[in-house]
């Protein structure tokens, strides 16, 4: 049997229950081997309009968030560092190429939010992205666009958040803890990252 390999990229800052939710429904429903959470170098995409968090901070919440909650790791998610290795503007047609060749007759499914279903023609060679990987589109709440032929529509237990709001949020000192793991807000604040301090 080919190893079934799912791609969930993104800028993880922070990694939210959002993202957990769609990397175990998408590893559990469609029979994934392994989902590797692959965490951006620069997201190309967002960097010009914001400052991003460093790469190896971002990288330290998503292996926090893989981690689980005693410290097992759950099952078959992955933080990958592929892309920070890499250097550089993140392209998900770079990425698809080396795990294909990483792993040979792989079956490879990308896993992307409905909110980008409409930019992902604008995306570097999408056209080779969908020759690499199948499409997979999970609900995200407050978008409905439609999925193109030969993608797969992944319906997922909607999770409201965004990880804009959860840096608001932690910048205005509220609680969030129904949003990022018990882990991910350990390390948020042993790094002090979005101004929440060790000691808040
Ligand atoms: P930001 O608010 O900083 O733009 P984000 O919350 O959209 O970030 P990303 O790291 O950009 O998070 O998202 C990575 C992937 O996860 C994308 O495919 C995105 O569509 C998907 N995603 C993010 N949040 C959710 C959510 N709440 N439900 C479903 N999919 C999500």
């Amino acid at each position: 049997m080919p190893q079934r390999l799912g791609v969930f990229g993104g800028t993880f800052d922070p990694p939210h229950r959002g993202h957990l939710a769609v990397a175990v429904a998408a590893r559990e429903r469609l029979g994934l081997d392994r989902v590797l959470l692959v965490v951006a170098n620069d997201p190309w995409k967002k960097s010009p309009e914001r400052s991003v968090t460093p790469a190896a901070d971002r990288l330290a919440l998503v292996e926090a968030l893989v981690r689980g909650a005693d410290g097992q790791a759950l099952p078959g998610l992955v933080a990958s560092d592929l892309e920070i290795r890499r250097g550089g503007a993140s392209y998900t047609v770079t990425t698809l190429r080396e795990l294909a060749e990483a792993h040979p007759g792989a079956e490879m499914f990308l896993i992307i939010g409905r909110d980008l279903v409409d930019e992902f023609a604008s995306w570097h060679e999408s056209t080779e992205i969908e020759r690499l990987a199948t499409i997979v589109v999970v609900d995200r709440p407050g978008y409905s666009a439609a999925v193109k032929r030969g993608w797969i529509s992944l319906p997922v237990e909607p999770v409201d958040v965004s990880s804009t709001e959860l840096r608001d949020q932690l910048r205005a000192g509220r609680d969030v803890s129904a949003h990022l793991t018990p882990a991910v807000m350990a390390e948020v604040r042993a790094r002090n990252l979005y101004r929440v301090g060790a000691s808040a």
